[in-house]
């Protein structure tokens, strides 16, 4: 080669190195090396009793081994993290947020949803997300974004642009006309929706609107089974939307496609019709009964109680913030939910847990589990595996995230302390590994 040619074959290479760091997605962010996690119990997520002096074997982006220190073998040249007296846990799963846009309530909305433009609402999103993980949320289940936004922030994260959770997204909500998954309160034509934006009636609409939300990506479908709290309109809030034959055609049509379906549904009748018709989960549950109740265990239907959004309207309702009939539905909605989550455990109902975090602060999520034990009488190990394990189940993800196993991606959180003797500890997440990247580490 020429010494021309040989200079040029110099600067070609040098440019395209250049362009490819500068162009480029950083790429999935995943740990490198291998890592010791040490703490003074280690919780696994599949309910088992706590590992006292617990170690975790981490490689890469993957657990090889988790156990009592005497038996774990730590490989020579590893990084080692002691974390004292913590404990260590699966990366807890909230099965229902909603990460686009402002959090209920927030002054600066001006009061309609029109005024914020989509890419405002996405930026705010990304922020919400960090906030999630930060709080120990390696993982959300989204229910319900406008215009794909949450398929958006997934695609940030898991490009490397973005820290956040692992995103199993709905698209947008399925709901009937001027029902709770619509847009009210506004002159005709201002919210009218279509099947692309969710709103479906029919079998045939119910059909188009799931194969639409698959195919920008949607992982799951939400749907609106019964009257909402916030919603504007005349409905109480446990009143039926969808027919048993618009849900069962949207759960068939959903699982031609591998996805679940996950029905709000706060009055008992709506519960039933939901469950008969197959979907997964039911959200909210407030005015679930005994008949309700026994159905779902029967048919293995998930219940995420999401006490905090109860919590949160109730608060919003006393202190003025919900009006009139919004606030009514706030308070009853709220009351019946103390009792619902008990009703539920009583009839072996598989519990998830899920916050509306949208409805409540991003950020706050861990504040679902004190509530799960202090209203729905849980035991904390329960709530442990209904934000760990049975997160991952519902999700259909149980083999990969969920517990701390041999082989499943290394996404790990501790806190101060022993959640079991005190579950408000579960709102202080110290240490956060995601994909084994470690996020959050204590001073
Ligand atoms: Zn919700």
């Amino acid at each position: 080669m020429n010494r021309l040619l040989g200079t040029i074959a110099v600067i070609v290479i040098v440019t395209s190195t250049i362009i490819s760091q500068n162009v480029g997605a950083p790429g999935e962010r995943k740990g490198s090396g291998t890592v010791v996690l040490k703490a003074a119990r280690v919780i696994d997520g599949t309910g088992a009793a706590a590992i006292t002096n617990g170690v975790v074997v981490i490689l890469d982006d993957k657990i090889m081994a988790v156990g009592p220190a005497s038996s774990v073998r730590i490989p020579s040249g590893a990084k080692v993290i002691e974390l004292g007296d913590a404990t260590l846990m699966p990366g807890f799963i909230d099965g229902h947020t909603h990460i686009v846009g402002r959090v209920l309530g927030d002054p600066e909305a001006g009061g309609s949803t029109f005024r914020d433009p989509d890419s405002f609402l996405t930026l705010l999103g990304a922020r919400n997300a960090e906030r999630t993980l930060m709080a120990g949320f390696t993982t959300i289940r989204n229910l319900g974004a406008p215009n794909f936004d949450d398929m958006t922030l997934k695609r940030a994260i898991n490009e490397g642009w973005i820290p956040g959770p692992r995103i199993y997204g709905a698209g947008h909500s399925l709901g009937i006309t001027g029902g709770h998954c619509d847009e009210n309160g506004f002159k005709p034509g201002v919210a009218d929706g279509d099947f692309k934006t969710g709103i479906a009636d029919g079998v045939d609409q119910v059909r188009a609107a799931v194969r639409y939300q698959i195919k920008y990506g949607a992982d799951l479908i939400k749907t609106c089974a019964t009257a909402g709290v916030l919603s504007e309109g005349t409905a109480a809030v446990g009143t039926t939307q969808y027919t048993y034959e618009e849900l069962k055609a949207m759960v068939d049509e959903a699982k031609k496609a591998g996805r679940k379906v996950t029905a709000h549904a706060h009055g008992a009748e709506g519960i039933k019709i939901a469950t008969r018709a197959g979907v997964a989960s039911i959200e909210h549950g407030s005015f679930l009964d005994e008949e309700g109740a026994k159905l779902m265990a029967a048919n293995g239907t998930y219940l995420v109680p999401t006490l905090m959004a109860g919590e949160g309207v109730e608060k919003l309702a006393k202190n003025n913030v919900l009006r009139g009939l919004r606030a009514e539905k706030a308070l009853s909605a709220a009351a019946a939910m103390r009792n619902s989550l008990k009703i539920a455990v009583a009839n072996k109902v598989p519990i998830a847990f899920g916050t509306d975090s949208g409805v409540i602060l991003h950020g706050t999520n861990g504040h679902e589990f004190t509530l799960m034990v202090e209203w729905g009488g849980m035991s904390p190990m329960d709530a442990i595996v209904a934000g760990t394990l049975n997160g991952a189940t519902l999700l259909g993800a149980e083999k990969t995230i969920g517990t701390i196993s041999v082989g499943k991606f290394a996404d790990i959180v501790a806190v101060p302390g022993n959640p079991l003797t005190d579950i408000k500890r579960m709102e202080n997440v110290t240490f956060v590994m995601k994909n084994g990247v470690m996020y959050k580490q204590p001073n």
